[in-house]
């Protein structure tokens, strides 16, 4: 279970490099073409943080770190949207396509590393690496050429034989194998976890953080900023962040502004804590799981639910299982899945099945970046939040007090979905 420290240390220090050389090449890009560049907020100036998920408690950290004046407003408690119910694998699969999503989410995973640097231990994160591996023809033949693809832009994933497969996961039963990848960057982290200790963090650096305090009306009143109706009052600031998750595009219309998400419904498994079982994540095509560094294991299935009669329901988007027998018949199904790859989860008590609501872009894209309209709004909502939390706390907090666009997010912006 322990990381291997000295090495983990020595790799850190590569990325952080790396990342930074990455970070300067962005912003080197950017200051060819920095027309329009919002004014830089000044210090005095007051940023209301909107949703106190990972993405929220991110840039407000940041934005609290670097001396903002910051508040971060939460309707329930902290990690209470899809933060909370996440997988919270760290990676840059190869399903992050095409290239530009794939390197942002590649920074990503390395703002954790840094971030995970910089807090130490008390950032519940697991690092070793993602093994991937697939017995069924197609999907095996997709991971060769993708993995090959992510081989030549740079990512370190390489294909693994049995015998180093069994190093990595001794306990692991893989079955029959086509094809298996090994990620070594990549881990997962406890989320709900990290995303308090980011807040406490964001505290301790001058941010107030209030919950419950629901935001219910947003009047936008030009240079002078934006007033927030809220369930503790009027609120003022001069900019305003929404990383509400699912809600963003029910807030962002109060200010006339399109933020569209499109329905991705899924399902997490949770275990009581157990001894170290797995290191790493592990994906075949029916399961994914992992364990957290608290030993419960989080346990996932294939991406959607099928096309059957029962689960036409889930057009109403449902916020939890239509009643205990649903969640029940789904853990048992998960768990059985995962038990066909580590055995030791066929008996193993569940403490949690949750239906949650991935904030999925209508294009699959981050929405990243002032509102066109309202240059006193900035919208952050995104599916792999959790890969990109970090990263997207620390480049919103730059562009929110330098002044600055960065070139990296250009794929991203609100306006796409402007008209
Ligand atoms: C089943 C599942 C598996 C996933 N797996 C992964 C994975 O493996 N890796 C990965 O990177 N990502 C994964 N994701 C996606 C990831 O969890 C999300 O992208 C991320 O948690 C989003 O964080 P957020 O802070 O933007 O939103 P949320 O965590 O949803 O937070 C938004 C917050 O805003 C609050 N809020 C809403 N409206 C208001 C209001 N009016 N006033 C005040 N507060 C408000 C909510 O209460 C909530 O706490 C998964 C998601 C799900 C559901």
């Amino acid at each position: 279970m322990k990381p291997a420290r000295t090495h983990q240390q020595i790799r850190s220090r590569g990325l952080n490099m790396k990342r930074r050389q990455l970070l300067q090449l962005g912003a080197g890009l950017l200051l060819g073409g920095m027309n329009g560049v919002r004014a830089l907020a000044r210090s005095a100036d007051h940023v209301i943080v909107v949703g106190g998920g990972i993405v929220g408690a991110s840039i407000c950290y940041q934005l609290a770190r670097r001396g903002a004046r910051v508040t971060l407003l939460e309707k329930s408690h902290p990690a209470a949207g899809a933060t909370g119910k996440s997988f919270a694998w760290i990676n840059a699969n190869v399903s992050k396509q095409p290239r530009h999503y794939h390197a942002l989410n590649r920074l990503g995973v390395h703002a954790f590393h840094d971030l995970q640097q910089e807090i130490g231990a008390e950032l519940p994160v697991r690092w070793g690496g993602t093994l991937e591996w697939y017995a069924n023809e197609e999907r095996a033949a997709e991971l060769r050429r993708l993995a090959r693809q992510q081989q030549a832009w740079g990512y370190p994933i390489r294909f693994v034989d049995q015998a180093e497969f069994a190093r990595h996961e001794p306990r692991a039963t893989p079955g029959t194998t086509l094809v298996a990848t090994y990620s070594e960057h990549e881990g997962s982290v406890d989320s709900a976890a990290a995303t308090r200790v980011l807040l406490r963090r964001a505290q301790v650096a001058g941010a107030t953080v209030l919950y419950p305090c629901e935001v219910q009306g947003i009047a936008l009143k030009g240079a002078r900023g934006i007033t927030l109706q809220t369930t503790q009052g009027e609120l003022h600031a001069e900019r305003v962040v929404l990383a509400c998750g699912v809600d963003t595009p029910r807030l962002a219309a109060l200010a006339q502004v399109r933020a569209p998400l499109k329905p991705s419904p899924g399902i997490v498994v949770r275990s009581t804590p157990q001894p170290p079982w797995v290191q790493g994540v592990l994906v075949a095509e029916d399961s994914h799981f992992h364990q957290q560094a608290d030993g419960r294991v989080l346990m996932g299935d294939d991406y959607g639910p099928p096309a059957t009669e029962p689960h036409q329901q889930l057009a109403s988007q449902p916020a939890d299982f239509p009643g205990p027998d649903f969640s029940e018949l789904h853990g048992q199904r998960i768990r059985r899945q995962a038990a066909r790859y580590l055995p030791a989860l066929a008996d193993v008590p569940l403490e949690s099945v949750s239906l949650c609501w991935r904030p999925v872009p209508r294009d699959d894209f981050p929405i990243i970046g002032y509102a066109p309209q309202s240059p006193q709004l900035y919208v952050a909502v995104m599916h792999s939040g959790v890969t990109l939390g970090p990263l997207v706390g620390e480049l919103a907090a730059m562009e929110l007090l330098e002044g600055v666009e960065i070139d990296l997010l250009a794929p991203y912006r609100p306006a796409r979905f402007a008209g």
